[in-house]
């Protein structure tokens, strides 16, 4: 998938890649809302159904305006080929079913996405792969848990919610040694702060539906790599198994791309300062943003990214008494465990989004009951801060 914006800046090419305008003229892109294409002739229509033809045949696999979100995204990520999905998860999904089959064996770590976890050790185990799990920033712990039969490493960083980092070019490098390919969850970061394709790592999986959107509003998904991995393996498998992206999410991606280099900076910029706030309160045992120059890979992600993200937890001194009476207090960060969107959101993580692991578990993955999850919007600093005041005036009540 070549682009004609190759040389130009990140939030250039965020701006201008992929649009190929049509004959109308139009400035903005246009939503093709159309199931299938016409062809001039039966001759054209073999010629496409055969690939001897690049042009649109049916929208489960060729749609203009999703060729274009995927054409920017990958100019983004620094990847030959992208193929748009229905969900993120649709896209962790068709990774797997394009790459692996019976008798394979994936590694992974502890605490990732939820779904992620369920599809690998209880989906794709009834399929006859397995899978085994590390701690995260152990990369001795991923090289011992290789076999001879793995194929995958599937990592997500940071990870959520305790932003730990992962090494990515020393889990690529470990992968390549072994004859694995190393898959990274890109959507925390989002190319606009980490580009993992270019530290080594084989495939990025997102979901589209957090920052590459931005505002909340739809699902989707998206696989970026070579050529050879999601141009041929997991496009084939999307247009067989047929979890693809509409026309509408793909131009609401697309635009949202328009934005995204100074959407992340704004995201970052406003975590950065409610982390240094939140560390300062007496109620707080500990804060997690990568951004803190105690976090333990503060270093690493120095290196490794361009900005810290929107994401951060911290634990109140206290259990889920005291967790929940914060949270409630609250009257403008909303109560949801949705992240990436414009507004900012809170969540008890023990009791939402990892409230399906036995409490065990949940602590080993040190996620405890006082912990607080807050994803960053781009409301004013200054009216979050007043309204975690609230939370912190509850707790003294
Ligand atoms: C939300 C999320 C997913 C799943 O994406 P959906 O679009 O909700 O299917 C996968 N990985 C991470 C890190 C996520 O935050």
């Amino acid at each position: 998938m070549t682009d004609d914006f190759d040389e130009y800046a990140f939030a250039t090419r965020g701006v201008r890649s992929g649009q190929r305008r049509t004959e109308q003229g139009e400035q903005s892109e246009p939503i093709f809302t159309t199931a299938s294409f016409v062809f001039r002739s039966a001759e054209q229509a073999a010629a496409r159904f055969s690939g001897a033809d690049p042009g649109n045949v049916y929208s489960r696999f060729t749609n203009p305006t999703v060729n274009a979100f995927e054409r920017r995204l990958a100019a983004l990520e620094g990847g030959e080929r992208c193929v748009a999905t229905s969900s993120g998860m649709a896209a962790i999904l068709t990774t797997c079913l394009a790459l692996l089959k019976a008798g394979d064996h994936v590694v992974c770590a502890h605490g990732l996405f939820g779904n992620t976890a369920l599809l690998i050790t209880n989906y794709m185990a009834r399929f006859g792969v397995d899978s085994t799990m590390v701690p995260l920033t152990d990369v001795a712990a991923w090289e011992r848990a290789i076999r001879p039969n793995s194929r995958l490493l599937f990592v997500e960083t940071p990870a959520n919610p305790l932003a730990e980092i992962a090494d990515i070019a020393a889990l690529a490098d470990l992968a390549h040694r072994r004859n694995c390919l190393l898959v990274v969850d890109n959507t925390l970061c989002t190319p606009a702060l980490q580009q993992p394709l270019s530290l080594g790592a084989d495939i990025v999986v997102t979901s589209a539906t957090k920052y590459l959107d931005g505002q909340g509003r739809c699902l989707g998904g998206a696989v970026v790599g070579s050529e050879a991995l999601v141009g041929k393996e997991v496009y084939g498998a999307l247009r067989t198994t047929g979890a693809c992206l509409s026309p509408f999410n793909a131009w609401v991606f697309l635009k949202g791309l328009e934005t995204l280099s100074v959407r992340m900076r704004a995201h970052s910029a406003g975590a950065e300062r409610l982390a240094g706030w939140l560390a300062l309160q007496p109620a707080v045992r500990q804060v997690y943003y990568a951004g803190l120059p105690d976090h333990p890979q503060h270093e690493l992600a120095l290196r490794q990214q361009r900005g810290f993200g929107g994401l951060l937890a911290f634990e109140l001194k206290g259990g889920r008494a005291e967790a929940w009476r914060f949270i409630n207090a609250m009257e403008l960060i909303s109560i949801t465990a949705n992240l990436g969107d414009t507004k900012s959101s809170i969540t008890h993580p023990a009791t939402t989004t990892h409230g399906r692991l036995t409490a065990e578990a949940r602590e080993a993955a040190g996620i405890r009951e006082g912990l607080v999850r807050i994803a960053v919007g781009l409301e004013d600093v200054d009216d979050l801060t007043t309204d975690l005041a609230r939370g912190f005036d509850a707790l003294k009540g």
